[in-house]
């Protein structure tokens, strides 16, 4: 990309990622909404306007997201009267599957249409600890941090709150013919889960809801790629879910480099609001930091991360990149990967390296969308 169009775009950002949630209300587009979208509350305020007893709420979510129906006549215990209503207001799938690649590790990644044929990706991964479903917020991205594959072609559009929940339920419901269990949530997928923080606060309710999904806030993370006003919210919200950086470089030039959101949020800003959020919830917060080969990956970007973070209650996963065909970087060889983590550990940082899935497939988060959707990625 030459420097003018990289300029122009940064200056888009820049002006954007003040105004995105008032943005996208106007550009929202009409889509049935989605039965997985409401939380119990809502739902019960919904039948209760509707002339029914509030107390259908909590059998509709025993249909939902404990027996998994995937129809609204499979609700046997509702009056076909109410089964009508609810399908005249809500759709019961707003997913459905184009792609499903399967790894050699167990990782599994779907690639889901939605109502208005844009698709996103959702990753099943396997670990020793459970399984854990990596979601995706938006269709596409604005932040357009240089190394990935979603913000090709920029946002589309944010997901609705049912479009998130339904992808974990859609991977549920491949884990119930062996009869697993999806046991964590990351949000981490395609999109900033803060440019679409109501979105992503309703889908938390109900995966976290005893009644809804039931998994335990501990078992979730979600990752901002540096939105300041946001994690001052999302501290104030005071939650137990687990809360990652995309960090990625030790200093500001760098980090403009690799992502240019960095220019709206600079990166002294950005560590006193990881501060504000460490003291007031007491909990640490987990630093992603992306190795690229011969950009951030010396054994001194090590010592200046760990001077960084020095203090702050936190965690640093390395994450050795894949790399992405559409995008120059390489990958950190191994040797260094390690001479980095050693550094970091001498400096009293508490760090590990991300093991990789599904390498042997379209592993890295956009990679696959952007084969199979070509149209939506340019
Ligand atoms: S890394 Fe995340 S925030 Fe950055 S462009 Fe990709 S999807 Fe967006």
């Amino acid at each position: 990309m030459d420097n003018a169009i990289f300029n122009e775009r940064i200056n888009e950002l820049v002006e954007h990622a003040e105004s995105s949630q008032k943005r996208v209300k106007k550009e929202k587009p009409q889509l049935k909404e989605s039965i997985y979208s409401l939380t119990l509350d809502e739902l019960k305020q919904w039948l209760n306007e509707n002339g029914e007893k509030p107390f259908r709420a909590t059998q509709i979510y025993e249909w939902l997201y404990n027996k998994r129906v995937k129809t609204f006549d499979e609700m046997t215990n509702l009056s076909k009267q109410l089964r009508d209503k609810l399908k005249e207001n809500f759709a019961f799938t707003t997913l459905s599957t184009i792609v499903k690649q399967e790894s050699k590790d167990g990782t599994i990644k779907f690639l889901f249409q939605l109502q208005d044929n844009y698709s996103i990706e959702t990753v099943l991964m396997r670990h020793d600890y459970g399984n854990s479903v990596c979601v995706t917020t938006q269709v596409g991205c604005r932040i357009g941090c240089t190394f990935c594959a979603s913000t090709l072609g920029g946002l589309k559009r944010h997901l609705l709150a049912g479009e998130i929940v339904e992808q974990v339920v859609k991977v549920q419901q491949t884990l119930d013919e062996v009869g697993e269990r999806v046991s964590h949530v990351v949000i981490m997928g395609i999109g900033e889960p803060f440019d679409n923080y109501d979105a992503m606060m309703k889908f938390l309710k109900v995966i976290n809801h005893e009644k809804g999904l039931n998994i335990g806030a501990r078992h979730i993370t979600v990752s901002t790629s540096g939105i300041i006003p946001k994690i001052y919210q999302f501290a104030d919200e005071q939650l137990q879910i687990n809360f990652a950086l995309s960090l990625h470089a030790p200093n500001q030039e760098l980090r403009e480099r690799l992502m240019p959101i960095a220019r709206a949020y600079k990166l002294d800003k950005l560590m006193e609001a990881i501060r504000y959020y460490t003291n007031k919830t007491g909990r640490r917060v987990t630093f992603e930091y992306g190795l690229f080969g011969g950009v951030n990956d010396s054994i001194e970007h090590a010592e200046e991360l760990a001077q960084l973070i020095k203090g702050i209650k936190s965690h640093v996963n390395l994450i050795p990149v894949n790399y992405v065909p559409e995008r120059d970087y390489v990958r950190t060889p191994r040797n260094q990967i390690f001479a980095f983590e050693k550094a970091l550990k001498k400096n009293g940082v508490n760090v590990t390296i991300r093991r990789e899935h599904g390498s042997d497939i379209d592993a890295a988060c956009g990679q696959l969308r952007a084969k199979e959707r070509v149209h939506e990625t340019r």
